[in-house]
């Protein structure tokens, strides 16, 4: 048995590449097929999308971490060429 399987994904082999499929890791013809599975797959389909909002929640997560204040206000102060005199 190959792992790739050469016609239509069934559920399972489509999840199991649903992530790399987000992520746009798979082939392109492997990418196809993940597709056109979740377009004829409604299970499938809404757990894409919830994969897909979770990867994009994560995404703006990390984003979002920004330096607490304290170092933030730091480096502006080096930035302007000048240290804080406490
Ligand atoms: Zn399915």
């Amino acid at each position: 048995m190959t792992k790739v399987p050469s016609t239509v994904l069934d559920c399972d082999e489509a999840l199991e590449l649903l992530h790399e499929y987000l992520k746009q890791q798979l082939t392109p013809e492997l990418a196809e097929r993940v597709r056109a599975h979740i377009e004829m797959c409604r299970p499938c389909l809404s757990h894409s999308r919830f994969e897909a909002s979770y990867l994009r929640m994560l995404e703006h997560k990390l984003k979002s971490i920004t330096c607490p204040p304290e170092s933030r206000e730091r480096i502006l102060t080096a930035l302007h060429g000048e240290l804080p005199l406490s």
